[in-house]
């Protein structure tokens, strides 16, 4: 079971208001046909059916029971989505570019990374990978500590917070891993970005910077995506895109090899107003929540313009969000507090607002200034 502080996984569930919550990582941020059919098929006998997908490209699955949990390990097992131990299912922690095509560098650098992690040192629970090695560059705002990433003249290795990164031939890569990853171990910093803002140097030569990653806008239009208001999809969405693998993303959305030319469960428009939400599971699905969530950002969503964020959140954690919003509403004892320009936990603007108050306080500061 989980403790405070630790991130949850397949091995380690979290329990939460409904249960059991199980975090799976699928390697190569995919999942073949055979493990979306399985998945499906698992969340709904063992769990609430409820398939969430997360901001690194994870999936999880909630409401299992304790009593279910060595059947669903043996069926996660069975497809390949169960790590050996809670210790190399916490190291593997990669987020690989949705935009790898056939013959690229990715499908070895995962493999040679993966490796590479099982002999690492303890790292810090978020400490995360982003192989970005696809058609285009597309990862360098999803969470990483080290981006694998293509430059002009190669492939580099870049810490999180650096411009620029270390020229490497693969061959090379678990000897500058081991050398940074004790390096950084050292520097007794959660993440790699504050330990470089805080002075130490890595060991790797700053030799080229990343490809230039288009706008994100234009990305996300352009790369077949479907998408899930709130990350929150389910094993019957899962099904409707049965036969066919899937890549996970860190956007809360999937990239199929065919989308569907139409679809009940998944969003296929980027613009869609309930994509400017980030809202996270609330009442009654987390037990630290007091107010439900997702069906307010439903309907708050029409009062954010295009280009705004507005972030829900059941308590002040703020897990559907970490960095800043324009305005975030944090529920407490059956109430919410607003905040400005800040993140879930910051000190608020306004308090104390009953829920059928939300769209009159929200909309006032999403309005165009007269
Ligand atoms: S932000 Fe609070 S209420 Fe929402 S999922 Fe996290 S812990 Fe639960």
């Amino acid at each position: 079971m989980s403790r405070k502080g630790w991130c949850p996984g397949a091995l380690r569930p979290m329990p939460a208001g409904d249960g059991l919550l199980l975090r799976l990582r699928p390697r190569g941020s995919m999942l073949s046909a055979d493990q979306l059919a399985g998945l499906a098929e698992l969340a709904a006998r063992y769990g609430s059916g409820a398939i969430d997908l997360g901001s690194r490209a994870a999936l999880q699955l909630r409401g299992v029971t304790t009593a279910a949990l060595p059947d669903l390990h043996q069926a996660l097992a069975d497809l390949a989505l169960l790590d050996s131990d809670p210790a190399a299912e916490a190291r593997r922690n990669i987020i690989t570019t949705p935009l790898w095509q056939a013959g690229d560098a990715t499908a070895d650098l995962i493999t040679l990374l993966e490796d590479c992690l099982q002999h690492a040192p303890d790292l810090p629970p978020k400490f995360g990978f982003a192989l970005d090695t696809g058609s285009a560059a597309c990862l360098q705002l999803a969470s990483a500590d080290l981006r694998i990433e293509q430059s002009d003249v190669g492939l580099i290795l870049r810490p999180d917070g650096s411009p620029m990164g270390q020229i490497f031939q693969p061959g090379d890569l678990p000897e500058l891993l081991r050398k940074l990853l004790h390096w950084f171990v050292k520097t007794d910093c959660p993440r790699m970005a504050l330990a470089l803002r805080n002075g130490h140097a890595p060991p790797l030569r700053q030799d080229a910077p990343p490809r230039p990653q288009p706008a994100m806008a234009d990305l996300l239009r352009a790369s077949g995506l479907l998408f899930a208001p709130f990350g929150a999809a389910s094993s019957q969405a899962f099904r409707e895109l049965g036969g066919q693998s899937l890549r996970l993303t860190p956007w809360r959305a999937v990239r199929p090899d065919s989308p569907p030319p139409g679809t009940r469960h998944w969003l296929q428009n980027p613009d869609d107003a309930r994509l400017r939400v980030d809202a996270c599971p609330g009442a009654p699905h987390c037990s630290a929540a007091s107010v439900t969530t997702r069906d307010l950002a439903v309907r708050l969503a029409s009062l954010v313009p295009p280009g705004r964020r507005l972030h829900l959140s059941g308590c002040a954690k703020g897990c559907a969000r970490a960095t800043p919003a324009d305005v975030t509403l944090t529920g407490r004892d059956g109430h919410f507090d607003l905040i400005l320009q800040g993140r879930a936990g910051d000190a608020p603007a306004q308090t104390c607002l009953a829920p059928h108050t939300l769209a009159a306080a929200t909309g006032g500061h999403f309005a165009p200034p007269v």
